[in-house]
């Protein structure tokens, strides 16, 4: 069965509960969030109650929530220990985030490997490598590396980057990969031939390490490395691959996560974007159509 949704909201008032009610308003089975706000650290107090009712909602939706997936903020970075502090604090921070995650009964978080800023790659990897082996060991959280667009001097555009770390980390049973479409395609990877991508990738890390795919489309060419994501088939990428790639038979447990751009800013595509991926049919006119409703 197809498992797709998108990132959506997680508020102080209604957090899993609201989330979950978001992502059913997309028709979405399955769905990713921020504990809180993705550019900062601020985070408040999970509502067990909040949880217990969302939980209540997942039984009678049928929405299997084993696979439902926490982003990790995408500002603490594990790659650079030059500011030894900030380096602590990323640590420390990825602990508590992990440690909510267990209170909300999540087991997957992605994380952005991080940027090396001049400490160089080698070096980056092993700083990464460090954190992680403080951060896992005694958890029932499995952290999956997110595969990255090679911006500035982001780790993890490579997958012989992504094969370092994992080897480099002890507790290899809660260690895993988050593949995103548009971050492997401004990285160089063609994933047109998706099927050999995956040999290439099954081959350097093993294809059961993929527990998450971020669909989406990109606003740059195959090797810009530049991460702006587009809304599904507008983009370098285009539908048939992207459909080729979500109904691969080698992946077809694994949940799809929208991270497409609202439209204009304003009006979220998810619901339009997941039925015109059940239809397997490209619509030229959906923006136009998002924007009406
Ligand atoms: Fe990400
Ligand atoms: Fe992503
Ligand atoms: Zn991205």
């Amino acid at each position: 069965m197809l498992l797709i949704g998108s990132h959506v909201g997680f508020k102080k008032d209604s957090q899993l509960l609201g989330s979950l009610q978001e992502a059913l308003s997309y028709g979405a089975n399955t769905f990713m969030f921020y504990t809180g706000a993705p550019q900062n650290t601020m985070r408040y107090k999970i509502d067990n109650n909040l949880t217990k009712e969302a939980l209540a909602l997942m039984e009678k939706e049928h929405l299997d929530y084993s696979k439902v997936i926490v982003h990790a903020p995408y500002i603490v970075n594990l790659a650079n220990s030059d500011n030894i502090d900030k380096y602590n604090f990323a640590i420390n921070f990825i602990k508590s985030e992990v440690k909510r995650c267990e209170e909300l009964g999540i087991k997957y978080m992605v994380l952005h490997p991080g940027s090396h800023v001049g400490c160089g790659i080698e070096e980056g990897i092993n700083n990464i490598i460090n954190g992680l082996n403080k951060v896992l060991g005694d958890t029932s959280v499995t952290i999956l590396l997110e595969t990255m667009a090679g911006k500035g001097s982001e780790v993890g555009s490579k997958l012989e980057e992504i094969q370092k770390i994992i080897n480099g980390v002890s507790d290899k049973d809660h260690i895993g990969v988050c593949l995103d479409t548009c971050h492997l395609n401004d990285a160089g990877y063609d994933i047109e031939n998706f099927d050999k991508f995956l040999e290439n990738f099954d081959t350097l890390i093993g294809i059961d390490k993929i527990k998450c795919i971020h669909i989406n489309d990109s606003k740059n060419e195959k090797s810009s490395h530049k991460d702006r994501h587009e809304n599904i088939g507008f983009g370098h990428i285009g539908f048939d691959t992207l459909i080729n790639i979500i109904y691969n038979e080698k992946l077809e447990s694994i949940p799809k996560i929208l991270e497409t751009p609202y439209v204009d800013r304003e009006y979220p595509p998810y619901k339009y974007e997941i039925e015109m991926i059940k239809e397997k049919k490209f619509d030229n006119n959906l923006l136009e159509k998002i924007k009406s409703q």
